[in-house]
């Protein structure tokens, strides 16, 4: 008989082995798993009270919390669809993703109650809004805590699933557009989950520390993978380098999932505090969002002391479909040559077919250095975006889910992402990674961020353009950043325009969003794309 794989089995997996596990950390309360369970089940009567049903879409307005936890198992046993929304968003994008979405129960932050307020009496299918943190009702806003204390905390009847039914409507980042809404069934969750917790050796020893913001593809799942192996979960709402140092110690934190970014400002940070590296020995840090150059891999491993992890995915994804991780049979590689291979996106986790073609729709040769297009065929990839058939038959093409990333394979199949196709620039016909520039710009040492974009140039038709943030009492001008770049890259590479900025515009997760800058630099010149 086949059992489907829905995603509620880890939770009832993780009480009936550890329920008396600490499994859940938040900023005021810890639960052990048994104690979860009961929350989740008093969340999901509430929701059953408010009408949801399977299918129906609940919404979560909220950074890490161990509320924003509890919706994603509340939700899903009663086959009801979550819908995470990014934190950074304004009160248009929540009221265009609300009503796009149909979402009929809306938990929100109390912090983040403001951002839903303008648009409020737009939203055409909210019933109820629900707020973490509020102590009373209040203007018809719902208090969390004492609406979840009449229900009771026996276990629900579940309805009838499907693995192939809808579990989580996620939208994209919008890093280079409107948000789009990325549907996922509990299958691909669930087998994303057991793809992630073997390449990432996720254990029930590991205490995890939820940096990266389950709003984006679900933490990456780990609310799912983490409770499936009876592992701990220490939620921030904050991410601050001084608090996510302060966490690691006080919980012994074992492993942290976030943005390249976020991993800059904690290699900042600890660069001033000695004490802070004396933390976590022991940790193993999983990044993805860019590619980070070896020198970037160098300085985790040897001024932090932390395994670095790259992995590459998308939203559409569910997300992880790639990984560098060393291989146990690596393992007596040199330390520089280790660096060299994490800084790649590596290789396919176990499940995905992983390529890269040309615009034939030909493999690239390895270590020919052609650029070609990532398409991956797996049980992870979306059922495609909500509403938008026009969006999805562009990108899901033959069986093939086209990534609009760009790469190159080297001599042993791995796979080193070049660009986005949307950031390539194209300068007298050559194509330029604005990664491979960006990576020389983050190994001179005044440079704290920098983002490279094309604009464009009368001969060239474009020219690579970096804008730049200096790191604190460090000075660098223009034309020595410029021959900085062209000691190290093909001249026609190096950019020809560096502008200095305060600081770069970013998504939720950390990610430069080059749209922005393309926007406000192309001014009305008005590039193609986007
Ligand atoms: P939108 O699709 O709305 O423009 P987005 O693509 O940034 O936003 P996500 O799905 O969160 O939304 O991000 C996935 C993208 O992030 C990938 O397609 C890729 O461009 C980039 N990315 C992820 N991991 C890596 C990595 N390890 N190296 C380089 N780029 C990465
Ligand atoms: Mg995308």
């Amino acid at each position: 008989m086949n059992v489907p794989m829905l995603l509620p089995q880890f939770l009832d997996r993780a009480v009936k082995l550890y329920g008396k596990k600490t499994a859940i950390i938040g900023e005021k309360h810890s639960y052990t798993y048994y104690e979860v369970n009961q929350r989740v089940n008093q969340l999901s009567r509430g929701l059953q009270e408010a009408g949801i049903e399977k299918g129906d879409r609940v919404g979560y307005l909220a950074p890490n919390t161990s509320e924003m936890y509890e919706g994603f198992y509340g939700v899903l046993q009663l086959g009801a669809v979550m819908v995470p929304l990014n934190t950074r968003l304004t009160p248009e994008d929540y009221l265009y993703i609300l009503n796009h979405s149909g979402t009929k129960v809306l938990f929100v932050h109390h912090e983040l109650v403001n951002q839903i307020e303008p648009v409020r009496n737009q939203l055409t299918a909210v019933e109820e809004i629900i707020v973490h943190g509020l102590e009373q009702d209040k203007d018809g806003l719902i208090a969390y805590e004492k609406w979840l204390d009449q229900f009771d905390t026996a276990a629900v009847d579940r309805p009838e699933m499907d693995e192939n039914d809808l579990a989580t409507l996620l939208y994209t980042s919008g890093t280079t557009g409107k948000p789009k809404g990325v549907m996922l069934s509990h299958r691909s969750n669930f087998l994303h989950a057991l793809t992630s917790m073997h390449h990432l050796r996720v254990s029930d020893r590991d205490v995890l520390l939820h940096v990266l913001p389950m709003f984006h593809v679900n933490g990456w799942g780990s609310p799912f993978y983490y409770t499936a192996n009876g592992a701990t979960q220490v939620f921030l709402n904050k991410v601050m380098p001084a608090e996510i140092f302060r966490k690691m110690k006080e919980h012994g934190v074992s492993v942290m999932h976030m943005a390249p970014t976020v991993l800059n400002s904690l290699l900042q940070y600890a660069a001033n505090e000695e004490e802070a590296v004396k933390t976590a020995q022991e940790l193993r840090i999983v990044i993805a969002g860019s590619a980070p150059p070896p020198a970037f891999v160098k300085r985790v491993e040897e001024e932090l002391n932390w395994e670095f992890i790259q992995v590459y995915g998308m939203t559409e994804t569910s997300p992880l479909i790639t990984t560098s991780m060393i291989r146990d049979t690596q393992a007596h590689l040199p330390n520089e040559e280790k660096y060299r291979l994490k800084a790649k996106a590596g290789y396919e986790f176990i499940g995905s077919e992983v390529k890269v073609v040309n615009e034939n729709g030909d493999e690239v040769a390895h270590d020919s250095r052609e650029i070609g297009e990532i398409v991956v065929r797996s049980n992870t990839v979306m059922e495609g975006y909500w509403n938008n058939p026009e969006e999805t038959s562009h990108a899901i093409r033959n069986g093939w889910y086209h990534t609009g990333d760009m790469a190159v394979v080297d001599e042993e199949g791995n796979i080193e992402i070049a660009d986005r196709k949307k950031d390539i620039i194209i300068s007298g016909g050559e194509n330029i990674s604005s990664i491979e520039v960006e990576g020389v710009l983050y190994d001179h040492p005044a440079v704290l961020e920098a983002a490279v974009i094309a604009v464009p140039h009368e001969k060239w038709g474009e020219t690579p353009q970096a804008v730049v943030v200096l790191r604190e009492g460090h000075e660098a001008s223009e034309d020595e950043l410029i021959t900085f770049a062209r000691s190290r890259l093909a001249h026609f590479k190096a950019p020809t325009i560096i502008v200095f900025a305060d600081e770069l515009p970013k998504t939720g997760s950390g990610k430069i969003q080059k749209v922005h800058l393309r926007k406000e630099y192309w001014k009305d010149k008005g590039r193609l794309v986007n």
